[in-house]
């Protein structure tokens, strides 16, 4: 019998099982994969992940970005400069595995190799069937991922806004890897409602395909990654390329993420953003908030978990909507506004504030609003000047 059982050691389930053993909450944190296991993922941190995550994560940064890099095909190619670094590039299989060793020396029982097959939720507990055993607990955290078991046997599995994205680990000549240190790449006129990035590692590069806001529509990600990598001059003389795939549960909708005696965190609760498809922040964040609740539900035997659920809405859902509406404007016509992007250093701030969670998105589109007339004013007054 357990306090609390925690499935999936992703940056949510690791990151609540962390929390939760800490306090001396009876934990067992299960994973179905034998650990350390390959997470399809980009693997960009964005600076932000640190205010939510104290641990140091640092053995497994692969790169530290300063810098971004912004295109659309050939017509439009441009840097962003930043003050300092925005994020980190990691790798999953470490950074996951890093993290569930933390959740351990914190006192958490950690199995790999522990497929849960079967979940049942009732008014005196939850039981989990994994390797033909029972185990009893608590409280059910389901950080199990897009797909996971624990939201459809909860009956939390509602109609979702999921989106695809594939990527390929590319081995590349050294001069070819050197060439995207330090920056992150993103191409938005690789894929329609979506980009393609480049993410640079220690020894290769991640490149990936994703479409983020239409998320419904019907597209071959690996015709479009293929035709992307054939494109991309740098991507030539790969030495080894290795292709995985993943759903994107997209956030910005009102959705149940919990029930009596169960959480949903991170893309098991649908929390990835739906403009940029950055998703580890709000798994790490929604993991440390469920981990809260839950004390809070051990000590007063108040197992609801509604005020869980409006505090992911305040935190999440509703800027989400905010993101949505951007990116229905922004990949509908990404040519027109990356060309003000590229003169704005009003959007670059943003950018980067963003990236540290200084600023929301419903603030950056206020903002944006209203300094509009005075950045066009200046802009014709320029080229009257000029010409
Ligand atoms: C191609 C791609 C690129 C991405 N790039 C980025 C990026 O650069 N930056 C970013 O912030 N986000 C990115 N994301 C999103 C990010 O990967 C996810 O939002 C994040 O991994 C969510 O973490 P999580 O802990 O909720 O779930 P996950 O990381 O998916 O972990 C869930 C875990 O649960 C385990 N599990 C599932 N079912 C069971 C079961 N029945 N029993 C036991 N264990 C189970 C799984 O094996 C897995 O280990 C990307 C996503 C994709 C698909």
């Amino acid at each position: 019998m357990f306090d609390v059982i925690v499935v999936g050691t992703g940056p949510s389930g690791t990151t609540a099982a962390r929390h939760l053993a800490r306090a001396g909450v009876k934990t067992l944190l299960l994973e179905k994969e034998k650990l350390p296991r390959y997470k399809p993922c980009g693997g960009g941190v964005t600076a932000k992940v640190k205010n939510v995550l104290d641990i140091d994560f640092s053995p497994t940064i692969e790169d530290t970005i300063a810098r971004a890099s912004v295109a659309f095909r050939d017509e439009i190619r441009f840097p962003v400069e930043f003050d300092g670094p925005v994020g980190w590039s990691v790798m999953r299989d470490k950074f996951d595995m890093l993290l569930a060793n933390e959740a351990a020396k914190a006192g958490a029982q950690v199995r790999d190799a522990s497929n849960v097959k079967r979940v049942e939720i009732d008014d005196d507990g939850v039981r989990v069937q994994v390797n033909g055993d029972e185990i009893r607990a608590q409280v059910l955290v389901g950080a199990d991922g897009a797909n996971g078991l624990v939201a459809r046997a909860a009956g939390l599995h509602a109609e979702r806004n999921l989106a695809a994205a594939l990527e390929a680990e590319m081995e590349l000549p050294n001069d070819a890897v050197e060439h995207w240190r330090g920056v992150w790449h993103l191409d938005f006129g690789a894929v329609p409602y979506g980009y393609a990035w480049i993410f640079p590692k220690a020894e290769h590069v991640s490149v990936g395909v994703g479409a983020f806001v239409r998320a419904n529509q019907k597209l071959n990600l690996r015709e479009l990654l293929k035709q992307y990598i054939s494109g991309e001059p740098t991507l030539h003389h790969a030495k080894h390329v290795a292709y995985h795939g993943h759903t994107l549960p997209l956030g910005g909708t009102l959705r149940a993420v919990s029930k009596q005696r169960v959480v949903l965190v991170g893309d098991a609760a649908n929390l990835v953003d739906p403009f940029s498809g950055e998703g580890i922040y709000a798994a790490v964040k929604s993991g440390g908030l469920a981990a809260a609740h839950i004390l809070r539900g051990l000590v007063t035997g108040n197992f609801d978990f509604s005020e869980y659920m409006t505090q992911i809405q305040n935190e999440f859902t509703r800027d989400y909507g905010y993101a949505q509406k951007l990116g229905a404007v922004f990949y509908r016509a990404p040519v027109t506004l990356l060309k003000i992007y590229q003169q704005s250093d009003l959007l670059r701030r943003f950018t980067q504030e963003i990236a540290h969670a200084d600023m929301d998105y419903h603030t950056v589109i206020g903002k944006s609003l209203r300094q509009a007339p005075r950045f066009f004013l200046s802009k014709a007054i320029q080229k009257i000047r000029g010409g």
